[in-house]
């Protein structure tokens, strides 16, 4: 497998940049999700990959080999060795399962021994070694995506690109599809770009997320540096569900630590604010601890509304009237009504 290598890629369409100035640099055999609302570009970018769109500026290499290079240079799609699983499995009904994975090699002349034999080992990889025989009709949904990846694979490509692959599938079976998937992507080592808008699926599944917004990769990092150290007020709402208040520098803090006031109280919370100047500090609502109000070091706040979830409760607590916190605490915690104090463990000052 190879790695692949964007440089400040743009693709406009009439006035509009769907992609604009994008970088990014996966190694060999790495896992990188495309992240982002619907719109922001995962698609586009992933065609320019692939080679069915053409960039209108910028530089594409895929390992030592360049697809665009700025002068003129386009190799088209079928000279690039790249792979693609699209959302809809596009199975042929009249082909049985071998002769489906096979369909894109005859095409390009290659079959016997050779053919069989790649048919086979991409069926293995996929774990649907011994279904060669069936009908596309006689599988599950997720047997057939993975017919479908199958297919992409038997052609030996140096990256899979896949787009929104398990989006027609039930939640159930997404997340069983996500495990072998993973296994997948670790036993064939491929460098795989997966496209998706489900921040779960991209957690699960990424070495490292590029979240896009607007055309533009606004932050690209693992999945936990993304969670933990969000680059901007996007990225902070965007994955799991942060939210972002306004707070002012209340002290210097060692080990990368300050101190933020957030109404009466102050709070260590990560990353840098001056004393006196304001800042947006990300804060996940298991960031938070629920208190009994009066509570030392604790925000007064009323809880508005609750949510049951089974382990834990979702807690909408007001500390004042333009101030309204998400808290995620376990069990079944307060009344709607109650006066309680809200205790944050940790924060993250948004950068800039
Ligand atoms: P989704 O999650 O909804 O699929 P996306 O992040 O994949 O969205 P794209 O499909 O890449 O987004 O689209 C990015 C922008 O480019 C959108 O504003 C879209 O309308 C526009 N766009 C995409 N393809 C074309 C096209 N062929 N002609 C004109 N505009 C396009």
């Amino acid at each position: 497998m190879a790695d692949l290598k964007i440089t400040s890629v743009w693709k406009h369409f009439g006035e509009d940049a769907a992609v604009a100035e994008v970088s990014l640099a996966a190694m060999s055999g790495e896992f990188i999700a495309l992240l982002g609302p619907s719109g922001c570009g995962k698609t586009t970018l992933l065609r320019l990959i692939a080679g069915f769109e053409r960039p209108t500026g910028g530089h594409i290499r895929l390992g030592d080999r360049d697809m665009v290079d700025g002068n003129g240079l386009f190799v088209p799609p079928e000279h690039r060795r790249v792979g693609m699983v699209f959302q809809s499995y596009a199975l042929w009904p009249h082909m049985n399962v071998a002769e489906n994975v096979g369909y894109p090699l005859r095409v390009r002349g290659l079959r016997g021994a050779e053919a069989n034999r790649r048919i086979d080992l991409a069926l293995e990889q996929v774990g649907l070694g011994g279904l060669g025989d069936r009908r596309p009709a006689n599988l599950s949904g997720g047997q057939r995506q993975r017919v479908a990846l199958a297919r992409c694979l038997a052609m030996e490509p140096d990256i899979v690109l896949l787009d929104e692959p398990l989006a027609n599938l039930d939640a159930h079976l997404r997340e069983s599809m996500q495990h072998q998937f993973r296994a997948f992507h670790q036993t064939t080592g491929a460098t795989m770009v997966y496209v998706t808008h489900d921040q779960a699926e991209a957690m699960a599944l990424a070495d490292r997320i590029a979240v896009m917004d607007k055309g533009r990769i606004v932050q690209l990092a693992p999945p936990p540096e993304l969670y933990d150290r969000p680059a901007n007020e996007m990225v902070a709402r965007f994955i799991g569900r942060g939210q972002v208040v306004t707070v002012t520098g209340a002290g210097e803090q060692p080990d990368g630590k300050c101190l933020v006031r957030i109404g009466e109280q102050v709070f260590s919370v990560r990353g840098h604010v001056d004393v006196g100047q304001p800042a947006q500090l990300c804060i996940r609502p298991e960031w938070m601890t629920i208190a009994e109000a009066g509570a030392e070091g604790a925000i007064t706040a009323r809880i508005q509304a609750r949510t049951y979830r089974g382990p834990v409760s979702s807690l909408e607590v007001a500390v004042s009237d333009d101030l309204t916190l998400s808290a995620e605490v376990p069990g079944y915690a307060g009344q709607i009504g109650d006066t309680v104090g809200v205790l944050i463990r940790d924060g993250w000052v948004l950068p800039g």
